[in-house]
């Protein structure tokens, strides 16, 4: 029930019981003061009886009452008198008329016990008022009456029973009683006439600021609130319509800023736009933290696992890829697939890896939506039984061209939920895209000062950095670690003769050499100018011989291309097995060297493995 109706129905309520309780109190009190009336007017015309009585006594005239009563009879408003005899007048003065005797009871009890009895009969057409006053001796009033009586103080001489018509008090009693009724069942009706007036601004205000205070929770701060007063009621109108303006102006900013953030405008079909412009800014301020995070994350996977994590946990998707640009190459990288680290390509037809054109999301930079556009992308190909999955790609934009792609890969079922997370999914790659790209310069940055230009080989602080953990995982491995130190034979000969350049030829063929004749798990150094160092890491002697054996017999058969000749040259190997010949890693190392000087001493061209007998506390034995 509305507050209108509810006004409306207490004033109704209170008018009617108002006006009932008048006609009420209004009937009784006109009935008493109508009975009271009747019994005064009765009482008086009873003294008017005993008065005449008593004159027509004196006058000695009493025989002619019966006119006197009669007469009174006649009087308007008077239906009948009765004069009644007490029994101690029948004794000393006779019976009397046969009327004066006691017609009914409660004539009888009056002479019996003195009380006068009225009581008012035929109540519903005509009302009559009947009274029995009794006539009682006494020796105060003038006459006395005892003068003539012979009987005690306070005898009931008799009594007389007067009948009046109250029909007129009655009529009278109703009339009044209407007439008050009526004026204030008006004077009511005005009140609450006033009184709905009064209300009335209450009301509207009240149903205003309910339509106000329903539609600014469904985000809408539009609506105001029409001002009818300058009271209180008035001024909560103008505040209210002013908070609105102040928060259809600050929320608006500030749905209107989230949106350009988030490149993304909820429409009406989302709901309340105040909790979308809520989630959009808890969405900004998760993508923010989610930046703060990555920023002092230590390397490039670091910040992968975080994206993934967020991805997952965050975003609520299960089936996801992450993928990578190799910088300068036409290939790309899977770096997590379905939320796992270093997974083989599952989604996507594999020619991606090394034809990233193929992949549309990487060639063009857009969105690739297949919820949107069924078979965007012919790079995609689901397993076997997992047809109806789509697909959405993601790039992220690392300086102007696409360094990583996330692919998100979902059911019919969850492509709504999936487009509607887009927005903030993207805000995590936007802010993802900068500290990724920063962290890849780095670890390139890295990587080439970890590399010799011309050779592309790892270089000595390669080794510097990578010896702790070389060691410590070939002891957890509990393996032996090969080393070879390699040094061309007479190297300085095809400088001079054939110059600098060709120098230089002969060490990028020799690279090649020896690249190709291990395996990728072993590590070929540049360690000085045409030295070469190579790490056979789970390798013992004999093995290690062999590869070395193999190296030589290459680079020997080697045929060299120089502008104008064909060149061929040899190579000295030596060779130490760690922990088998020595204590420390850098030991192996040294020892290796001393193979080598050996095998160069001892007439180049040849390997030599490392025996304790090179080696004395004062340095090499020979
Ligand atoms: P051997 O080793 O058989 O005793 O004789 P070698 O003539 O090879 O002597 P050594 O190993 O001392 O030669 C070092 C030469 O290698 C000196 C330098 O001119 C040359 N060299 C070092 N680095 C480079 C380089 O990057 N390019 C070229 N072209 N030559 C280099
Ligand atoms: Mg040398
Ligand atoms: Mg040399």
């Amino acid at each position: 029930m509305n507050l209108n109706s509810k006004v409306t129905l207490f004033s109704v309520v209170l008018a009617t019981v108002m006006i009932a309780v008048l006609i009420v109190v209004s009937l009784v009190s006109f009935r008493q003061f109508s009975l009271l009336s009747a019994q005064a007017q009765v009482s008086s015309a009873a003294e008017i009886v005993r008065v005449s009585l008593t004159e027509d006594m004196i006058n000695g005239v009493i025989s002619k009452r019966e006119g006197l009563l009669r007469r009174l009879g006649e009087v308007p408003g008077l239906q009948s008198v009765h004069v009644i005899r007490g029994g101690h007048v029948e004794k000393q003065f006779g019976p009397g008329f046969d009327r004066e005797r006691a017609a009914d009871d409660a004539e009888i009890g009056v002479l019996r016990s003195g009380m006068p009895f009225f009581e008012v009969l035929d109540e519903s057409s005509n009302p009559v008022f009947r009274g029995t006053i009794p006539f009682v001796a006494t020796s105060k009033g003038t006459p006395n009456c005892l003068q003539c009586h012979n009987v005690p103080e306070g005898t009931v001489l008799g009594a007389v029973t007067v009948k009046m018509e109250i029909g007129h008090l009655k009529s009278s009693a109703v009339f009044v009683s209407t007439v008050m009724v009526g004026s204030v069942a008006f004077f009511m009706l005005l009140m609450l006439f006033f009184f709905r007036r009064l209300v009335k601004p209450v009301i509207s205000t009240a149903n205003d600021v309910q339509t106000v205070v329903s539609d600014a929770i469904q985000g809408n701060f539009h609506a105001g609130i029409k001002q009818t007063t300058n009271d209180e009621i008035g001024r909560i109108a103008a505040d209210m319509n002013k908070l609105m303006q102040f928060l259809h102006d600050g929320l608006g900013g500030i749905r209107n800023d989230v949106m350009q953030l988030l490149k993304h405008k909820p429409t009406e079909e989302q709901g309340n736009l105040l909790n979308s412009t809520i989630d959009m800014v808890h969405g900004l301020i998760d993508a923010s933290q989610f930046k703060q995070s990555i920023e002092e994350d230590e390397s490039k996977s670091e910040i992968y696992q975080r994206l993934s994590l967020a991805v997952r946990e965050r975003f609520g998707i299960k089936h996801f890829s992450i993928y990578e640009v190799v910088s300068n190459r036409n290939q790309m990288t899977p770096i997590i697939v379905d939320g796992e680290a270093g997974a083989d390509c599952r989604w996507c037809d594999p020619q991606i890896l090394v034809r990233s054109e193929t992949c549309r999301a990487r060639r063009t930079g857009h969105v690739i939506d297949s919820a949107e556009t069924p078979g965007i992308c012919f790079a995609f190909c689901p397993p076997a039984g997992e047809q109806e999955y789509r697909h959405i790609c993601l790039p992220i934009i690392q300086s102007g061209s696409v360094g990583s792609i996330l692919q998100l890969v979902f059911t019919a079922d969850e492509a709504a939920r999936i487009e509607e997370l887009l927005p903030y999914l993207s805000v995590y790659l936007r802010e993802a895209a900068p500290v990724i790209e920063a962290k890849r310069l780095m670890d390139t940055l890295r990587e080439s000062n970890l590399r010799d230009a011309m050779t592309g080989l790892h270089n000595r602080r390669f080794l510097e950095e990578y010896i702790e953990t070389l060691v410590a995982a070939s002891q957890r491995r509990n393996s032996q670690v090969a080393i070879m130190m390699l040094d061309l034979d007479y190297f300085k000969v095809v400088n001079d003769t054939y110059g600098h350049d060709a120098g230089d030829t002969v060490l990028k063929a020799l690279t090649k050499v020896m690249v190709q004749s291990v395996r990728a798990s072993d590590i070929v150094i540049r360690y000085g100018g045409e030295e070469f160092m190579i790490i056979l890491p789970d390798t013992g002697g004999e093995q290690a011989q062999a590869v070395a054996e193999k190296i030589r017999l290459a680079v020997e058969a080697l045929k060299i291309q120089l502008p104008g000749t064909m060149l061929s040259k040899t190579i000295s190997i030596g060779l130490a097995v760690f922990p088998v010949d020595c204590d420390t890693f850098w030991q192996a190392i040294k020892f290796a060297d001393v193979a080598l000087y050996r095998a160069k001493d001892s007439g180049r061209n040849r390997v030599v493995r490392f025996t304790p007998d090179l080696w004395t506390d004062e340095g090499v034995s020979y």
